[in-house]
C-alpha cells in the first residue's frame, strides 16, 4: 500500500480527538510530500539537523514535532519554528527553550518526558523529579514555554500486558501533575504514547497523541 492509503487506514482507526504525528525520520522529502498531499500536516523527526533541513525545504504550514532527545545547545536551530518539543526532561533544558522562545517572541509547546519503561533507559524523568521540577520557582517564572502534557516510551517488548501497565503509569502521572500543578491550565491536555506496534493499546489507555512511523512510511533502513 502507498503512504496515503496507510495514513487513511490509521486515521479511520483512531478517534477524532487523537493527534497523529507522522514520524518521518530517515525518510526522504518525497515520502513526506505524499503524506502532505493527502492532507497531513503533523510530522515528527528525532534529529535536530534532519528536522531543520526538512523544514527549510518543505512547505511552511507543516507542524514539526521534535520527538527525540534534545540537547540544550541545539534548541536554537528549532526555536524559530518548531510546533512542539516532546522530549523535555530537565529544568535546565526547559530554561534554555524558554530563553530561545523569548528571543523569537514565541511560546513553545512542550511535553515532559516521563520514565515509564521498566527496562534501563536514560531518557525521561521519574515522577518525583517531575514533581520537583514543576514545583520549582524557576519553572514558575518561565513565560515562554507552555507545558502541554507528558510523553512516554514503553519498554521494547512483545509483552502487551507490560506495555499496558506502563501506559497506565503514564496516565496516572499525567493526572497527578494535572491535579497538583496544571489544574487551571486547560492546555495541559496531551497524553502522548503509542507507536506503530501499540497505538491502539495506547489509545485504549487514554493516549490522545500517537507517533507513528513505519506503519505509514514502511520500515526504516538505518
Ligand atoms: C521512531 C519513533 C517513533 C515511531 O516509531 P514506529 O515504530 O516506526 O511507529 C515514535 N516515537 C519516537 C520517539 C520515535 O523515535
Amino acid at each position: 500500500m502507498g503512504i496515503a492509503e496507510n495514513l487513511n487506514a490509521i486515521k479511520e482507526k483512531i478517534p477524532g480527538n487523537v493527534t497523529l504525528v507522522a514520524v518521518s525520520k530517515t525518510k526522504p522529502d518525497e515520502a513526506i510530500m505524499e503524506a502532505y498531499d493527502a492532507g497531513h500536516r503533523d510530522f515528527g523527526e528525532n534529529k535536530v539537523q534532519d528536522l531543520a533541513a526538512k523544514q527549510e525545504r518543505l512547505p511552511d504550514d507543516i507542524r514539526w514535532h521534535m520527538i527525540g532527545h534534545l540537547q540544550s545547545n541545539k534548541v536554537k536551530y528549532l526555536s524559530p519554528f518548531v510546533h512542539m518539543l516532546h522530549g523535555v526532561d530537565s529544568l535546565k533544558l526547559l530554561g534554555i527553550i524558554n530563553k530561545e522562545a523569548a528571543r523569537h517572541a514565541r511560546v513553545i509547546d512542550c511535553l515532559l518526558q516521563v520514565r515509564i519503561a521498566r527496562e534501563e533507559t536514560k531518557f525521561g524523568l521519574p515522577e518525583e523529579d517531575l514533581m520537583e521540577m514543576v514545583g520549582s520557582e524557576a519553572f514558575g517564572e518561565m513565560k515562554n514555554v507552555r507545558i502541554r502534557g507528558v510523553m512516554g516510551m514503553a519498554t521494547y517488548t512483545e509483552n502487551s500486558e507490560q506495555i499496558r501497565e506502563e501506559f497506565r503509569l503514564l496516565k496516572r502521572i499525567f493526572e497527578s501533575l494535572k491535579a497538583s500543578t496544571f489544574d487551571h491550565q486547560d492546555w495541559f491536555d496531551q497524553l502522548s504514547c503509542g507507536m506503530s506496534g501499540d497505538f491502539d493499546l495506547a489509545i485504549e489507555e487514554g493516549s490522545n497523541l500517537v507517533r507513528i512511523g513505519s506503519l505509514i512510511f514502511g520500515p526504516r533502513n538505518y
